[in-house]
């Protein structure tokens, strides 16, 4: 299926951000159509610029690919990521994540596609990052669930759950690219074989090492492309 994002995303614009609604980041009072306030605009919220040509990272400028990934080869072959993930992306990503801001998957979802539309991709199946039963008790949800279902109602792009996870990843905080890619890589396993000769889109929340969208891009290696994206990217540069 030929993604036409903009045709799309253009229709759901009105519906995601009505007129009177408050900063999708901070939660200011907006005076106009916009989605997010001057303080939040001012803070350097979009990832964009010079950004690695793999995992979106921002570089210096005149280069192509970031430090990580001259070394390191990734599975998917490319990913993309609207926001930084920092000040008030961060906290909002946080509620998104763990406290019940639902609501937010829509405009994250929305700012997602805008970003896809540059690249005029050719997707068959939206992929979301699984999440264990026991984090989706305690959170009510799948954040990444939430994302790609959204996705796919503005891209008409199925969604289709090919990856599930049967344990509990570790705590990652510590833990460097391999630690975590192996970490992540055994806690989840494939489900059907659709997904063989096709295009596939990952989406997770946040992307910080690529370990995850690897771990998961590892276990569809049988399809033809494999991309990832996410809300927002951490930038370690
Ligand atoms: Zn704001
Ligand atoms: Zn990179």
């Amino acid at each position: 299926m030929k993604v036409k994002f903009k045709e799309i995303a253009d229709k759901v614009l009105d519906v995601i951000f009505p007129v009177d609604i408050k900063c999708l980041l901070c939660g200011k009072e907006l005076k106009n159509n916009d989605i997010f306030c001057s303080d939040c605009l001012d803070s350097d919220i979009f990832n964009e610029g010079t950004r690695c040509i793999y995992c979106d990272a921002m570089i210096k400028e005149g280069n192509l690919v970031c430090n990580f990934c001259r070394e390191k080869h990734h599975i998917f072959e490319k990913c993309f990521c609207p926001l930084n993930y920092n000040g008030s992306v961060r906290k909002a990503i946080l509620s998104f994540k763990e406290d019940n801001a639902r609501y937010l998957a829509k405009p994250f979802a929305k700012l997602i596609c805008q970003r896809l539309e540059q690249e005029n991709l050719q997707i068959d199946f939206i992929v979301p990052v699984p999440s264990h039963i026991s984090s989706i008790k305690k959170r009510g949800y799948n954040p990444a669930y939430l994302l790609a279902e959204e996705v796919s109602k503005i891209t008409n792009i199925p969604l289709y759950e090919a990856l599930i996870k049967n344990a509990k990843t570790p705590n990652q905080k510590f833990l460097d690219y391999e630690e975590r890619f192996l970490n992540i890589q055994y806690t989840m396993k494939v489900v059907g074989n659709n997904i063989k000769g096709k295009s596939v889109l990952i989406i997770d929340d946040v992307i910080t090492t690529c370990a995850t969208v690897d771990a998961c891009a590892t276990l569809l290696s049988n399809a033809k492309h494999i991309y990832a994206c996410a809300v927002a990217r951490t930038n370690l540069i």
